[in-house]
């Protein structure tokens, strides 16, 4: 048997142990230092109503992903969810991605389409030629919808006084901003959740239960070129590494810190038995509050209660690597701390890849794939070459 070490339960590090089973032949041990696996995916509780860290619902353009978790944790779907964008300078709520139905609503519709019909002739070519997401924006929609939707929220969301700094924006929904009617930015993605009271909490145990999974553990020296780590106050080395954590960290930050934000986060329950409009999933606010969004739960989980609970996410320093910071300088500094894996060792999941554009579809979608360069090699030389991290995956 082959061994291969995880380094964290969240959920690339239980997905990849679902995959190395399926491959079979390995001898797989998986260590978190939290006392649970799932990180901020696992369901916790409040006045009886469940919750995640943040919303995280499953929204995806790969059928094979949905196909996949829905035969664990059967996923409600929710074609109809609508996110809504509080515009305080039209004291509006408009849906988001903007779309062209809004637009046409709006108190300076005509100047906005004369921003539009200048744009047009030039091809949207800001938009093409932009090398930051304010360029971008403003290429794609025009100043002035960039100052309704964008400029605040984006600045708030990364704790940064200039979008100008925000020079990798793969990830950004531009191109769909124009279309007509509310949910058009979502047509050909599947949305929903699973139907368990607890979420996919059941997922973490199902896809590990081959697994050595050590809780509370932390591994606390790597030494990733040898594929040798210690924890537990021993050095134990693998065959192949999954690595689901922040890649600096597991080099001792010998190229210097990659910045990431955290976030707050704060539950309210509100003597409703809901708070947004029917089909309303999630408020972003594009203003000076400090807050980036609410999201109302029971949408997700359909649970029964007289009250329900809304989240709110306040972006901070620390408490947390939430978020890589989408800086091109920085993604370079993460290739080389990438460059210096060697055969056998994949660095996975969002801190993992360090990008922000890795959601829970990525994480799984990057685990078939990691499977995929495994099972290619064969039993006999089963380590990957370059494929330590998957770049096609950016969105
Ligand atoms: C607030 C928020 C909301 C989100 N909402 C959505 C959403 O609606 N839909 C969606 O698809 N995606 C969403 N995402 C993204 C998605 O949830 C993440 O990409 C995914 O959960 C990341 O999982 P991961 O396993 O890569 O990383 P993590 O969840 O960060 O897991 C890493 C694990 O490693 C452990 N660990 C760290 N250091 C060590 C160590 N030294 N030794 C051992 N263990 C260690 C940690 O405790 C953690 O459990 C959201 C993300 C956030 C932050």
């Amino acid at each position: 048997m082959k061994t291969a070490l995880i380094i964290g339960g969240g959920f690339s590090g239980c997905a990849a142990a679902h995959q190395l089973e399926m491959l079979s032949g390995w001898d797989v041990t998986l260590v978190e230092s939290a006392p649970f696996l799932g990180a901020g995916v696992r369901t916790q509780w409040f006045g009886g109503h469940p919750y995640t860290f943040g919303p995280r619902h499953f929204l995806t353009p790969y059928e094979e992903t949905f196909t996949y978790l829905n035969a664990i944790v059967p996923i409600r779907r929710c074609p109809e969810h609508e996110f809504l964008t509080y515009v305080e300078r039209d004291n509006a709520f408009y849906a988001f991605p903007i779309n062209m139905t809004d637009v046409r609503t709006m108190p300076d519709y005509s100047e906005i389409q004369a921003e539009m019909d200048e744009k047009k002739r030039e091809e949207f070519r800001g938009a093409k030629e932009a090398k930051n997401i304010e360029d971008y924006w403003i290429g794609s929609v025009g100043q002035r919808l960039y100052d309704k939707f964008i400029d605040e929220y984006s600045k708030k969301m990364w704790l940064i006084d200039d979008n100008k700094k925000i020079d990798t924006f793969g990830w950004s929904p531009k191109g769909v901003a124009l279309k007509d009617g509310p949910r058009a930015a979502w047509d050909s993605a599947i949305s929903g959740y699973p139907y368990a009271p607890d979420g996919y909490d059941y997922y973490f145990g199902f896809a590990t239960q081959a697994a050595r999974v050590l809780l509370s553990t932390t591994i606390t020296n790597f030494d990733i070129p040898n594929k040798n780590v210690t924890f537990n106050g021993e050095k134990k080395s693998y065959d192949i590494i999954v690595n689901t954590i922040a890649p600096d960290t597991i080099f001792d930050e010998c190229y210097g810190a990659l910045p990431f934000l955290g976030r707050e986060f704060h539950k309210i329950v509100f003597p409703t038995e809901t708070v947004l409009p029917e089909n309303v999933y999630f408020l972003y606010y594009a203003n000076d509050e400090k807050f980036t969004r609410l999201v109302e739960y029971k949408k997700f989980t359909h649970h029964v209660s007289p009250t329900t609970l809304i989240g709110m996410e306040i972006p901070t320093f620390g408490n947390g690597k939430h978020y890589p910071m989408p800086y091109q300088s920085e993604q370079i500094r993460a290739e080389r701390y990438f460059a210096d894996m060697p055969d056998g060792v994949f660095s996975i999941g969002r801190a993992g890849s360090y990008l922000y554009g890795i959601d829970i579809d990525d994480c799984i979608r990057q685990t078939m794939l990691m499977a995929e360069t495994l099972r290619a090699g064969g039993q006999d030389h089963p380590v990957p070459g370059e494929n330590y991290r998957f770049p096609e995956l950016q969105r």
